[in-house]
Formats: structure tokens, sequence, C-alpha cells
């Protein structure tokens, strides 16, 4: 990302100087709605007489077309209003523009692109990543604290997105982790009236090394779990992906069976995941208009977080939508049917935890960072093979895990 150093000139008021230890790193909105308060603005405003005379500087101002730091990360600042607390004195303030001229989304990924380079650089946990609410109680920084553009549960996982650079994404290509019996469990406690499709997801998405389970998720998010309610299809043209709803109002694409459908879905999933050939012929009538491998990630399938601005859906959090929606389905506690039965240490709520050297996966299938297996954790919840860590709010599996 592009960030342009423009420092406050050494001796002003508002560039006190003091070494930061740089244990924190402190998130802000602005609080500046105006037209035009975009970080070049910020920056003029900081290096400016009125700013000069008063005790406020911060290190970062984020936008949407990248940051201004305003300050050397190892000064410290006035921007937690703690006076000589952490927050002040120990943390990296980043300011996030939430101008009405401005983009928050763009602005807010940025935001969490420049603390992950700066947790990287400086050694600094995710979870020394806070609010400026934490030091003062003030609503801040007010537009995440209000969902805006997505809440600081999300923030938080874009940061470790980051940090983990794209292996912490969620990969298109592979072998689905929840069984059918889970995507079962799930679809019939959320409408019992559903089709049984899980095996047809399973089977066909391995001819082709896709996650079929990401699939299945993508199609509960699509036809409303199969009721096709307010849907622009109709369970009778066995389209369950929105296929050819390029617009609204469009009826869709339609396919012969159930199976053609799915193995449609999988193809086009195909087209955005990798280059490799298809195993079967195409049945997607779309697939010669996606441009191969631009979305390898689930993550990356919604347009407006493609990095090239391309994908299957227009809108805002597509792939964090099916990624919901298939946590939920990883939780279901169906008997496993692909699954070693481990000789696993009995787990329960409370107990101290930590993640094995040699585990590779959360039970979700993002890659695990070194950071978090040197940490303990607390069990949250235990579900089948599955276990809830409290620290991180993340699945992993049983087999993963050593009690301490
Ligand atoms: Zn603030």
């Amino acid at each position: 990302m592009n960030i342009i150093q423009d420092f406050i000139p050494a001796g002003r008021r508002n560039r006190p100087g003091r070494v930061n230890p740089m244990r924190f790193i402190t998130i802000h909105n602005t609080g500046n709605a105006n037209k035009g308060s975009g970080a070049k603005n910020h920056a003029v405003y900081l290096k400016g007489d009125i700013a000069a005379g008063l005790p406020v500087s911060w290190h970062y101002t984020a936008d949407e077309s990248g940051a201004y730091q305003h300050l050397p990360d190892n000064e410290d600042a006035f921007h937690a209003g703690d006076g000589a607390g952490a927050g002040n004195r120990q943390s990296i303030g980043i300011e996030i523009c939430m101008n009405s001229d401005g983009d928050l989304r763009s602005a807010t990924d940025n935001a969490a692109r420049l603390t992950a380079i700066l947790c990287k650089k400086y050694n600094i946990s995710p979870e020394n990543v806070v609010q400026h609410n934490r030091w003062t109680g003030k609503n801040c920084p007010q537009m995440i604290r209000n969902n805006r553009p997505y809440n600081w549960d999300i923030f938080i996982s874009k940061v470790k997105n980051f940090i983990s650079g794209e292996s912490g994404l969620t990969a298109i290509a592979g072998t689905a982790i929840a069984t059918a019996e889970q995507m079962r469990a799930y679809i019939k406690r959320i409408n019992p009236d559903a089709p049984d499709f899980a095996g047809i997801f399973i089977s066909e998405s391995r001819i082709e090394s896709i996650r079929g389970d990401i699939a299945f998720a993508q199609s509960c998010l699509e036809t409303g779990n199969f009721r096709f309610a307010g849907s622009a299809v109709t369970l009778e043209q066995n389209n369950f992906c929105g296929m050819g709803v390029t617009q609204n109002g469009m009826k869709g694409n339609s396919f012969p069976t159930p199976q053609i459908g799915i193995r449609a879905q999988i193809h086009h999933l195909k087209a955005y995941a990798n280059a490799e050939p298809l195993a079967n012929p195409n049945e997607s009538p779309r697939f010669r208009f996606v441009q191969r491998g631009v979305a390898p990630y689930a993550e990356w399938l919604g347009i407006q977080e493609n990095p090239q601005g391309k994908g299957w859906a227009a809108g805002a959090g597509y792939g964090e939508k099916i990624l919901r929606i298939l946590s939920a389905v990883l939780a279901e506690n169906a008997q496993p049917e692909n699954l070693k039965i481990f000789a696993a240490p009995s787990f329960k709520s409370g107990d101290k935890v930590k993640i094995k050297q040699d585990a590779k996966i959360y039970a979700t299938g993002q890659t695990i960072p070194d950071w978090v297996k040197s940490r303990e954790h607390t069990i949250m919840q235990t579900s089948g093979e599955r276990i809830l860590l409290r620290e991180i709010f993340s699945w992993v599996f049983i087999k993963d895990l050593q009690k301490i």
C-alpha cells in the first residue's frame, strides 16, 4: 500500500518526541465527515499552526488511497486522551478517514493492511491492536463501533489475514473440511424442507478438486437456505448459485438436474479459483466470462474485496457471508464420516490448551499463524472433533491441541 511520510516538524508542541515502546496499536475514526477530509488534509492540519499549539497528534491517517505518516513510529503522540497512559505513550495511533466523499470500506481495509504491516514490523500481537475506546471509554473508532463498514471482529480478522499473507485466506481449491453429514445437519436445522444435495456437493467438487463445503455454503447464501424466498431463481431451475442473474429481475440459467446444476457451480468456482483444466466437460454457461484464477480465495469472490476488482458478486462482503455460513456448518455436531477418530484426550470448556507446533489449519480451513501457536488458549466450546478457543475465537481440530 502507498504510505507517504509527511512528518510534523520536530520541536512542535504536538510532536513531544519521547520514546514510544510500540506495545500497542490504537485504532480511531477521525470523527470528521466533512467533504475533502482525507489523509492528505489531515497531514496538512497536523503540520499547521493551529495543531502546533495543541496536544493533538497521531502516527498515521488512512484513507481509500493509502496512508499518510505524521510521526516516526517510535515517538509518542497525543491521540488516546489518557495523558501519560499507555495509549498516548506506548501505542501507535492510526486514524481512519470517514469523510462523506471518501470510500469508508477501502479506507478501513487500508487501515487493517497498515496495522498488519506494523504488527509484523514490530512483533506486535493482534491482541494488542485496540480501540481508542480501550483507553478512555470514548466512542471511537465510532464508525467501526457502529458496524461501518464492518465490525471490530471483522477488522481484526482482516488484520490477521494480512499478517499471515495470502495464506491466511481460505483457498477455494482443495478438499472439503465439512462433511456431508454436517451440511445435512445444518440445512435441516435451518430449513427442514430443504432438498438433500450434500452428497452431490461433496462428490462433484471432489472430481474438480474444489472445496464442496464452500460451494454448499455459497448455495445456502444464494438460495436463502434453499427456500428461494425473494430469490430470482426457483428450485425447479436447479440453479443454486444465482448463475446468470446478472441484474435484478433476471431469471438466471436453468439446468436439467440438480447434479448438473451443482456441477456448473463447481466449474464456475474453479474458473475463479485457478487455471487448471476441468475434469468433466464444462457445464457453466458463463465460464468464458471469468478471468481464470482471479479469485483463488473465498474472501475474494466479492468484487469489492477482490484486489483486481473482479469476482462472483457485487454485494459487499460476499465472501465473508459465505464463510460465516461455512463456520456454522462446521460447528454442527454431526458424526464425522471421513475423519479418522482420534484417540484424543477429553477436553472441556475452561481447559487451558496450546496448539501443537505442527498444526497447519483451523477447522475452518485458514492457515494457523505461528503467533497463535506460541500462546495459551482457553476452550470456549467443544463440538465433535472441533474446539472453539476463546482468545482467538477460532475453531481448531482436537488433534491439534495439547493440554497444559
Ligand atoms: Zn479516537
